[in-house]
């Protein structure tokens, strides 16, 4: 556990990812991405740094899931009710 967060970090500090890329760079569970991002959240924050949301968009109305704290995605769009919604992307940024 602490070597794929340790892995997921330094890969978020190189650029975004979502949960999707995330699951496949490090061959875990897209659903266990969102524990592991948790995680990192209350750790990067500890260092000074900073996880950034990148939040999800629904994809027929355009609208923003700014508010979503939760890493995971929604299932439906609470304006037009469409499912098509973009994965959140994630990135670390570091103290300068
Ligand atoms: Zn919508």
């Amino acid at each position: 556990m602490g070597t794929i967060r340790q892995d997921l970090t330094d890969l978020l500090k190189e650029r975004a990812l979502d949960a999707k890329e995330i699951s496949r760079i490090l061959s875990i569970r897209e659903k266990e991405v969102s524990a592991h991002l948790e995680h990192i959240a209350r750790s990067t924050t500890a260092e000074g740094n900073q996880l950034k949301i990148n939040p999800c968009q629904c994809l027929a109305c355009g609208y923003i899931f700014k508010d979503r704290q939760r890493f995971s995605r929604p299932g439906k769009c609470p304006k037009c009710r469409h499912t098509r919604i973009s994965r959140a992307t994630y990135q670390i940024k570091q103290r300068s």
